[in-house]
């Protein structure tokens, strides 16, 4: 409860992203460079985070979101207060802070983008870490952020959490949906085992439609995180859900869904 209580690691790890992007207020920063100068491990992450922080940075042309996409994220903050509890569920195993001041939630509120891009930079820095000594790491990073950097400037940009299935009650995830570009990004926590060579598939649904957007290949903890294709009218789907499938993916869906979220929902 006191607000100099020394942090655990996962609430290091919580409060390092809001720290490297420069939004945190002086009392957890100094919390974080506490725990971070007797941590090593933890020292490395928030290096890291500040290292993909200014990468960012220079990806995203002066990381001015567009006024709109502001504006719809405040919006959807005041409206839907849940929804931040969710973002922080980014980090699976993070202890819930306390208590959030007014200035914290604000912040919060135009760091949505901004933090889970983070958190989806560090999953794929872990991921790529494995590559090492690759020679197709820089193009293959490259391109990656480059992806990830135009799905977030996108003005058509949806962010939505995902919802588990009651089978699933553990897992979290979050999808980024850019019509214009037909291009997404999905990402899970936590999410039940597959048998070997199965994978999830992310699909569309609109009445009897089923599209596919892609697989999602979580590693053994069960968390992932995939670019999906997504349907140029995909405001006419009714909702978003992944099954369990075959790693070569179906033609429709052969298991229950596991996760997912309504599309149409907050339509007004
Ligand atoms: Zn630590």
């Amino acid at each position: 409860m006191a607000g100099h209580a020394t942090l655990s690691c996962e609430e290091f790890l919580d409060l390092a992203a809001v720290v490297a992007v420069d939004a945190a207020d002086p009392e957890d920063v100094q919390r974080v460079e506490d725990h971070a100068s007797t941590c090593p491990e933890c020292r490395a992450h928030l290096d890291e985070f500040r290292a993909v922080a200014a990468g960012l940075a220079a990806f995203v042309p002066q990381v001015e979101p567009p006024p709109d996409l502001r504006d719809r994220l405040l919006a959807s903050v005041a409206q839907e207060p849940r929804r931040l509890g969710v973002v922080q569920r980014i980090w699976p195993r993070a202890a819930r802070r306390p208590r959030f001041s007014a200035a914290w939630l604000v912040a919060a509120a135009s760091l949505v983008v901004a933090v889970a891009a983070l958190a989806w930079v560090a999953i794929l820095q872990v991921q790529i870490s494995d590559l090492r000594g690759s020679l197709m790491l820089a193009s293959e990073r490259a391109s990656r952020f480059d992806r990830v950097a135009s799905v977030l400037a996108s003005d058509k940009l949806a962010v939505k959490p995902l919802q588990p299935a009651q089978t699933a009650a553990a897992s979290t995830g979050y999808v980024f949906l850019d019509p214009a570009s037909e291009t997404g990004m999905l990402m899970c926590h936590d999410l039940p085992p597959l048998q070997q060579g199965h994978a999830y598939q992310v699909w569309f649904i609109r009445g009897n439609d089923r599209v596919s957007g892609g697989m999602l290949w979580p590693d053994l903890r069960g968390d992932g995180y995939t670019m999906i294709q997504v349907p140029a009218d995909v405001q006419s789907y009714d909702s978003i859900g992944l099954t369990d499938e075959p790693g070569s993916g179906s033609a429709w869906p052969t298991t229950p869904r596991v996760i997912g979220t309504p599309l149409k929902e907050s339509s007004q």
